[in-house]
């Protein structure tokens, strides 16, 4: 499989350089060249296969001749084994046809778990490969940090850096960042902001020669092979509820726009999916961009809902391909339009393409306590308020009744333990590997929001002195 950029003049690659290069050279991002697809029968056969069987399936079209057979699927084997449900991503009904695809068994609690994992050892596995090594940076609100950190520890190839605002985190998403005692891990606590730490991570890229020095990588979830891992789960709940043979509709807690991307994905490739409900809290600039066509920021506004208190989400550059027919000089000119003046508008043809596959819906912060309280009253069943925004859109949107509504359970609740309290008077039951991590030491480092003391602290300590 080849891959192009969003934005038309980088050079096309094949999935392990896509992996290792994470955003394209024009500052586009990669996508592949055609969608592969899976014909009814093929999606047909999914039905009762172990999710790692499935995960081979859906993503070896989208590596191609890069990997061979067996070292992709012991790839996800291991990545898989570090889940504490057998089913990896297993379902639970919550209504007569309501359905929550519980994505939170994987280390950190968060469904960021099903993609780093993989991505770490793709990346172990391309570096020795090539006799390589990278320095991993990344900037995080919470869980993206610390499912990094879970991932990437301890391997011989990669350093891994995770700037993070400091006093500005929870304990349980601090606490997943600091206690990991293997030298390859370095979590930084910046005297500042999350806005701070992105302006940082955009700082030491930019930095051509730091970033060629030190082979900087990234892991945000612009990297291609962090989306396909996604897509694997719109397989596997869809045909447990009977797709092929019957449509299903998906509502998806959306932030950056990777997970619901996926989904897109996903339908491209051949599922039914009735539809996409993209939910958000009230950083709702999707939705309205999606209803009225006209994509332009606001403040954002912290919630309950942190991981998706975003302004601009990177992965809609990669829908914008899409319904622009992959028009790359249109894509170069709509994000023009929004550095030059904050703001760009969808044309007719473009606005019909997104409202034909994507429903929207905003979810206020009492709704999503009110949705907390709701599900666990009528099914004794706790969700986490990212995934109650997820459940209130589904409730909130035109949908037919025939068709299964699978909501997208992003975290656990024991993630976000005050606001679950909030909701229902007592905080969730926390489960065994949280309280360990209570006990045991934390080790970080803090320093001040400045390019020169962070660019000096990774140039010290990163292992990889000059690249091939
Ligand atoms: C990252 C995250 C999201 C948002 O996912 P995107 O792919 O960025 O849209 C939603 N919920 C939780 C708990 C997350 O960690």
């Amino acid at each position: 499989m080849r891959y192009v950029s969003t934005r038309g003049t980088a050079p096309e690659l094949g999935f392990e350089d896509v992996l290792l290069a994470g955003l394209a050279r024009d500052g586009g991002l990669y996508v592949p060249a055609q969608w592969p697809s899976l014909s009814p029968a093929e999606i047909a056969a999914f039905a009762g296969r172990p999710y790692v069987d499935v995960a081979h399936c859906v993503i070896s079209p989208f590596v191609g001749d890069d990997i061979p057979d067996a070292d992709l699927h012991a790839i996800l084997s291991e990545a898989y084994a570090t889940f504490r449900h057998s089913a990896v991503a297993p379902l639970v009904q919550t209504g007569p046809n309501d359905w929550i695809l519980e994505l939170f068994h994987g280390p950190t609690l968060a469904f960021k778990d099903v993609a780093m994992q993989v991505l770490a050892r793709l990346m172990d596995r391309a570096l020795a490969c090539r006799n390589r090594s990278v320095t991993v940076v990344g900037a995080t609100s919470g869980d993206t940090g610390g499912a990094a950190i879970e991932a990437f520890r301890g391997r011989s190839a990669i350093d891994v850096f995770i700037l993070y605002p400091h006093g500005r985190v929870s304990d349980v998403q601090r606490r997943q960042m600091t206690t990991a005692t293997e030298p390859n891990v370095h979590a930084i606590a910046i005297d500042g902001t999350f806005d701070d730490c992105q302006a940082l991570l955009k700082a030491l890229f930019n930095d051509l020669a730091l970033r060629d020095r030190l082979n900087l990588a990234g892991v945000n979830s612009i990297n291609w092979a962090r989306l396909v891992s996604q897509v694997v789960y719109y397989f596997t709940s869809a045909v447990a509820l009977g797709a092929p043979h019957r449509p299903v509709a998906f509502s998806v807690p959306t932030g950056n726009f990777g997970d619901v991307f996926a989904g897109y994905a996903a339908r491209r490739m051949g599922l039914p999916v009735a539809s996409l409900v993209v939910a958000t809290n009230v950083n709702d600039i999707l939705a309205r961009t999606i209803e009225t066509g006209r994509h332009e920021p606001r403040g954002v506004t912290a919630t309950f809902s942190p991981s998706m208190d975003i302004q601009i989400s990177s992965n809609f550059e990669r829908l914008l391909f899409e319904i622009t027919g992959r028009d790359a000089h249109r894509v170069r000119e709509l994000m023009s339009a929004q550095t030059a003046s904050n703001a760009f508008a969808l044309n007719q043809g473009e606005r019909a393409s997104l409202q034909q596959t994507f429903q929207t819906a905003r979810v206020d912060e009492e709704q999503t306590l009110a949705t907390i309280r709701a599900v666990q009253k009528a099914c004794g069943y706790l969700v986490d308020p990212h995934s109650a925004v997820g459940l209130a859109a589904a409730a909130k949107v035109i949908r037919d009744p025939a068709v299964p509504m699978i909501t997208l359970a992003t975290a656990h609740p024991a993630k976000f333990p005050d606001a679950v309290a909030r909701a229902t008077g007592a905080p969730p039951p926390e489960p065994a590997v949280l309280a360990n991590q209570r006990h045991r030491d934390e080790r970080f480092t803090r320093l001040p929001n400045s390019f020169a003391a962070v660019a000096e602290f990774i140039g010290d300590r990163a292992r990889v002195r000059s690249s091939s």
